[in-house]
């Protein structure tokens, strides 16, 4: 693994390093706990910023307008934005519309690019991904899925309920996973304008964390019909594109949540210095000391986890296993250290001042969004059971 990292990657960790503390941090304190979102003028404000400070859609490659960082560039950009939670939405760089691009830039017909990339890009709409279902379609398992696509002359015609999709509310298009003509083997990804006949946003779901920008939302297709030139790639493609857009997407989700893991630490680490009592530092006692250390090791361990399986990615190579490892223990990581943080910081760190409890609540999803830990296990396993992959 060459993990030499280059100046100017360097200089644009610092960059998000600044931005993140002098713009993003400061701003979370206008967070809407009612709305369990932030308000969107200021939202387009400080997007504004971001890209004053060139790091808007830094995931892309320069010819997009991004920054041309590989996945190991990214991982390093990532992780410093991670520490905030609202930074990567304000540098257009947060699921799902991160991983969309990722997608529309690979598999996108130069019309669909038009039509959806570029404003995607710009800021200017949002899209949502549309792949679990309520039981008995399609979650952990996706044999299960149940919405289907019937052709009808240069048509298909849609029909299915999804679930738990992040930014449907209010998004311009969403990226939809269903069979074609009833068969598994044929299942393929449609791009769909939420302004599509019979098409409905259901409901944005009440969730334990935040909503974010168009919430986690449920919807109906009730025979939407979708012009064969909307089809994102080709008929049956539909899981080679998903592994193609959910092997990077559930790395960067590592990377962001390694940023928050370090920072719930820096803020019990602040505290515990200032807090005094037994005739010392909180920070004096060994039982502290032992909790830093825990989340140390986990956190420096899922780091180079998601570094590696970066780097696979980056050369080509078989990816599946180092980023299912990563994605259990950084998750994983993530929901430790958020905990022990609240623990150290004690009745303050379960109040609202610190934002722990909104990190702690957050967390949450990251152990069952993109692959709950059991399934990862699952996968993880077998193939070591198999030998399809060593130890
Ligand atoms: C905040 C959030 C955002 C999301 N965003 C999106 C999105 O944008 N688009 C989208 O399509 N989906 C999204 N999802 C859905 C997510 O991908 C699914 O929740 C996930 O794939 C699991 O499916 P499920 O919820 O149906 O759980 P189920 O499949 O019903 O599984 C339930 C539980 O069973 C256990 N389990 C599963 N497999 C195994 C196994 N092999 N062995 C033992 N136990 C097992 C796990 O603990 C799991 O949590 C989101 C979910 C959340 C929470």
């Amino acid at each position: 693994m060459d993990l030499e990292i280059s100046q100017e990657v360097k200089d644009i960790q610092a960059r998000a390093k600044a931005f993140v503390e002098e713009v993003a941090i400061p701003a979370e304190d206008k967070y809407d706990y009612a709305r369990g979102r932030m308000p969107e003028d200021l939202v387009q404000d400080l997007r504004k910023e971001a890209k004053k400070r060139g790091l808007w859609t830094a995931h892309l490659p320069k010819s997009e307008g991004g920054l041309g960082l590989d996945l190991v560039g990214t991982a390093l950009f990532f992780s410093e934005l991670g520490r905030s939670p609202i930074a990567p939405y304000l540098c257009n760089c947060d699921a799902p519309d991160e991983g969309n691009m990722h997608l529309l830039h690979l598999a996108a017909s130069e019309e669909q690019k038009e039509k959806y990339y570029r404003p995607l890009v710009e800021g200017k709409i949002r899209s949502a991904f549309a792949m679990t279902e309520p039981p008995p379609g399609a979650g952990s398992d996706p044999t299960s899925l149940a919405t289907n696509a019937v052709k009808d002359g240069d048509h298909y015609v849609i029909n299915g309920r999804k679930w738990y999709c992040t930014g449907a509310n209010g998004a311009a298009f969403l990226i939809v996973m269903a069979k074609v003509n009833d068969s598994f083997r044929r299942t393929t990804m449609f791009l769909v304008p939420t302004d599509a006949k019979g098409y409905t946003m259901v409901q944005e779901i009440d969730v334990l964390g935040s909503h974010g920008p168009g919430g986690h939302c449920e919807l109906n297709f009730d025979n939407v019909r979708v012009h064969e030139s909307q089809i994102l790639g080709k008929v049956a493609e539909g899981f080679r594109l998903s592994q193609e857009r959910l092997g990077p997407a559930r790395l960067t989700h590592c990377m962001r949540w390694i940023g928050l893991s370090r920072r719930s630490m820096e803020i019990a680490r602040e505290y515990a210095i200032g807090r005094h009592l037994f005739g010392g530092k909180l920070a004096d006692q060994q039982g502290i000391q032992w909790m830093f250390a825990e989340a140390g090791l986990k956190i420096e361990s899922g780091y180079l986890l998601t570094l590696k399986a970066a780097d696979l990615l980056r050369k080509g190579q078989d990816a599946r296993q180092a980023i299912s490892l990563a994605k259990w223990q950084v998750s994983e990581t993530l929901n430790h250290c958020v905990d022990l943080a609240i623990q150290v910081c004690g009745s303050h760190g379960y109040s609202r001042y610190m934002k722990l409890e909104l990190f702690y609540r957050d967390a949450r999803a990251a152990r069952i969004a993109d692959g709950p830990t059991e399934t990862h296990k699952m996968v993880i396993g077998r193939n070591l059971v198999t030998g399809k992959f060593g130890f």
